[in-house]
């Protein structure tokens, strides 16, 4: 038995034959051509020919996997309409006199190096995506088919890279398996593997001659194992059989309600920390984003994030959700996230420190360029932001000066933006204790009990010999979640908890009876939180 390691992409065990995706050779030759006229309308022809492929897919993968990870093909048909790219193939056939083909090719790369030389891992990710472009263009010219799997027996599918449209053509009933050599976790491929249900594994060293061998792929652990002795085989079908009946048992609950046998409903969404976990969350079925933890860009890159770069992503989640809430929290550094290039001064209190809003109230500089991206974005889908760490009803006004200015900014420019909720955090016992006052001020409310414990009870939730303290059930946190539950509905908002606390299925009873109106907790938690609810009477 051979072991080999990756990295997961999707969970999941799968247990068969590898077989090893040969693609056809895309070499392009170049070729003198006299009527370059001809020449160009034969690639807009194969430009035309691509479009409809592409809506083709679309709709297949439409039915197959949903809008979300479909809208891909929308993007591969923009890429083909693209002008910088329509003009580079075009002027490459009319001023060097080459054929279609070797201009789209030429073209793909040299826009694939482009996208690879980029800082934002979005747009790195659509190097793959403009190779695909051209290498479809290619294959229309060249008048060449698809690549595909040979046999009819079910296939562990291994590739050195999978294109998006690769991916959603393949038969899915035929693949129990991905694993690539290389690709990244943030590409379409990842993606669409995720919302097919399907265990995939990249950065696989796998052999050459691992084709036809049986193996086992372990998705929890990113490990593949070729030729497995049978003792391990053994145990690996069985650890299968329990995780698929564990599944099928959760799946029966996709589209169903968040609802009570006495008919209360509540809102079951989903914490992100990147822009792929927001997959995760639609394919867990949850109702929205209730808290996207913004720092995780600032914390990948080694200087602050532009407004751009933050407009790109908060519009990919926006639109990847499809009109389904976003929860954006502002940057929540400081305490145990410290970033370089912010320069922090050593504090002996770091969680009572310089940390979130402070930090956002006092270099506005930065906030303003998170919020103007955040207001962009929310021209794509449903938007709204959320404020960590506030004690007083100072800093909300604040803020909601330096929201208006930057509305109004916008304005001024001419640029568009949606109808966005504004709410706060509540993880601070002050925010708690005069939530009636901040009540009037805010759309909403969203519970922090991972902080509100640490405050309430004094205790660091870093610190790992403090955790049989560390009891997020005392009546001190329970008592004030009631006391925020209740000033906001005398205010007339919603509330919810997106703290970790949310995903206790023990006190979900009592969080009801709290009268909280959305729980927002990690994606795997979204199906068995509604199987608990629906259980409560
Ligand atoms: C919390 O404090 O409960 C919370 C959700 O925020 P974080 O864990 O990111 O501090
Ligand atoms: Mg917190």
């Amino acid at each position: 038995m051979v072991k080999i390691e990756g990295k997961s992409v999707f969970g999941g065990i799968a247990i068969g034959p590898v077989e090893i995706l040969k693609k056809k050779d895309n070499q392009v030759l170049r070729r003198h051509v006299e009527d370059t006229e001809e020449e160009v309308r034969r690639y807009e022809a194969a430009g035309d020919a691509a479009k409809k492929q592409l809506q083709n897919l679309y709709e297949k993968a439409l039915t197959e996997v949903g809008e979300a990870s479909a809208a891909i093909f929308r993007v591969h048909e923009l890429m083909l309409s693209d002008m910088d790219f329509v003009d580079s193939i075009t002027n490459m056939i009319r001023t060097q006199n080459v054929n279609a083909e070797y201009a789209a090719a030429i073209t793909g790369d040299n826009f694939s190096t482009l996208f690879e030389s980029m800082d934002d891992d979005y747009m790195r990710a659509r190097a793959a995506d403009v190779k695909d472009v051209s290498e479809r263009l290619i294959r229309i010219l060249s008048g060449e088919g698809q690549n595909g799997i040979r046999g009819n027996e079910p296939v562990i599918l291994a590739a050195e890279d999978l294109a998006p449209s690769e991916t959603v053509q393949l038969d899915k009933s035929k693949i129990l398996a991905f694993m690539t050599r290389y690709g990244s976790a943030n590409s379409h491929t990842a993606i669409l593997a995720r919302t097919m249900n399907i265990p995939a594994v990249i950065g696989v060293d796998f052999p050459e001659d691992c084709d036809g061998k049986t193996a086992v792929v372990d998705g929890f652990s990113g490990c593949i194992y070729l030729d497995p002795d049978p003792e391990f085989l053994k145990m690996m079908t069985e650890r299968q059989a329990e995780e698929i009946k564990k599944r099928e048992l959760l799946q029966t609950l996709k589209g169903k309600e968040n609802i009570t046998q006495s008919g209360r409903k509540v809102n079951v969404y989903a914490n992100v920390g990147s822009v792929s976990d927001v997959v995760t969350a639609l394919k867990n079925d949850a109702g929205g984003i209730g808290l996207f933890r913004s720092e995780f860009l600032y914390l990948e890159k080694d200087h602050y994030p532009t407004e751009e770069e933050q407009f790109q992503v908060y519009k990919r989640v926006a639109e990847t959700m499809a009109g389904k809430k976003v929860i954006i929290r502002t940057l929540d550094i400081g305490a145990d996230k410290q970033i370089g290039y912010f320069d922090m001064e050593h504090e002996e209190n770091p969680a009572l420190g310089y940390r979130a809003i402070r930090i956002c109230l006092d270099r506005i500089d930065i906030f303003k360029a998170q919020l103007r991206a955040l207001y962009r974005a929310s021209a794509y889908g449903n938007i709204s932001i959320m404020y960590p760490m506030i004690i007083s009803l100072e800093e909300v006004q604040r803020i909601k000066e330096i929201s208006a200015e930057v509305r109004g900014e916008l304005k001024d420019a001419g640029i568009s933006f949606g109808n966005v909720e504004e709410g706060i955090m509540i993880e601070t016992p002050a925010a708690a204790i005069i939530s009636d006052l901040l009540a009037e001020e805010v759309d909403f409310f969203s519970i922090g009990t991972n902080d509100l414990s640490q405050y309430t009870l004094a205790i660091d939730r870093q610190n790992p010999k403090l955790d049989a303290f560390f009891d997020p059930h005392h009546p001190a946190v329970l008592r004030l979640l009631k006391m925020v539950a209740d000033n906001a509905h005398k205010a007339g908002i919603w509330v919810g908890i997106c703290g970790e606390l949310g995903a206790d299925l023990t006190l979900t009873q009592a969080f009801l009876d709290m009268g909280m109106d959305e729980l927002s907790v990690s994606p795997a938690m979204v199906l068995p939180l509604r199987q608990i609810i629906r259980e409560i009477r």
